[in-house]
């Protein structure tokens, strides 16, 4: 089984600041880390340092920034199947974040939205039937909705974070095996059993410090979150979306089990304990031992 991550990259600069500045206000703050973010590449960083053959079909710009992404991610234990925009500004997010770990996020998303579900679709190609297609609220609706469908046609399993959260994707639950939402999409989309009547197969719901819940139309199972001293929850919800995939996908499950949330929720923890996206996940060798 391989996962094919069709998604955004993007280059995260972190500013460390005592407190959020005010409109209009202008404020010191401390250099962070820079590096490579977006939530397609976390993703897909993650199922490769934990071990799973993946691929990242990422749109990414011709410019200085998109040089400095495409040697982060030809760092990492993934294969890159380029989407390399001419004339269009590789996304970038500026990260605020403050002492006590919170952290306030601004991301362009051109690029992103400038991959078509005609670029997108021949990604797929890189896998067949049995693997897993990985998406993220990113990509425009349209393209997102393509995907899935081919994928199903193509006898794929399906997952989906739908972060940031779009209107339209009701239209898209019958064609997801998985849905991975934290408290405050639960919420705006009214609950796992929402999703799950309108054809879902499985919600993991993220809630931060108290853990986690993997729900079907048979049942809620709860799990809780790994203690630890929180530095900066930046990407801890992609970190742990990855791994957890990572753990059915190594196993060769077509469906999540409690094993599998464990294991993300102590990816997680590692994550949330260190500053930065995926200069703080977990290392290829820290997964070995957590898998
Ligand atoms: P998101 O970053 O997408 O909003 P969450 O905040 O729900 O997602 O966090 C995802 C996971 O990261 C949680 O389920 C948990 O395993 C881990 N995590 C987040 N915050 C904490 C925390 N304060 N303590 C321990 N683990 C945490």
């Amino acid at each position: 089984m391989r996962a094919l991550v069709i998604g955004n990259a993007a280059l995260d600069e972190t500013f460390e600041v005592d407190v959020f500045p005010e409109p209009g206000q202008s404020i010191f703050g401390r250099t962070g880390p820079r590096g490579l973010g977006g939530k397609g590449a976390n993703q897909a960083v993650m199922l490769g340092r934990s071990g799973v053959s993946t691929v990242l079909a990422a749109p990414i710009g011709n410019d200085a920034r998109g040089m400095t992404l495409r040697a982060a991610l030809d760092a990492e234990p993934i294969r890159r199947h380029r989407i390399d925009l001419d004339g269009v500004a590789t996304d970038t997010s500026i990260i605020m974040r403050s002492d006590d770990g919170d952290n306030t996020i601004v991301t362009t998303r051109e690029a992103a939205l400038a991959l078509t579900a005609d670029m997108a679709i021949p990604a797929l190609s890189d896998g067949a039937e049995g693997d897993w297609v990985i998406l993220q609220g990113n990509l425009s609706i349209q393209t997102t909705e393509a995907l899935l469908r081919a994928a199903k046609a193509r006898g794929m399993i399906t997952a989906l974070n739908p972060s940031p959260l779009q209107p339209g994707y009701a239209a898209l639950w019958p064609l997801l095996d998985v849905v991975f939402v934290n408290q405050g999409e639960a919420e705006a989309l009214e609950g796992a059993g929402t999703l799950l009547k309108a054809g879902v197969g499985q919600v993991v719901t993220t809630l931060g410090g108290a853990g986690s819940s993997l729900s079907d139309l048979k049942e809620d199972q709860a799990f809780a979150a790994v203690p630890v001293e929180i530095v900066d929850t930046t990407g801890a919800g992609d970190c742990f979306m990855a791994v957890a995939l990572a753990s059915s996908i190594l196993r060769g499950r077509r469906t999540l089990d409690g094993d599998a949330l464990h294991t993300a929720a102590a990816a997680a923890a590692i994550t949330v304990s260190r500053s930065g996206t995926v200069a703080a996940f977990p290392t290829a060798t820290e997964m070995r031992t957590l898998l």
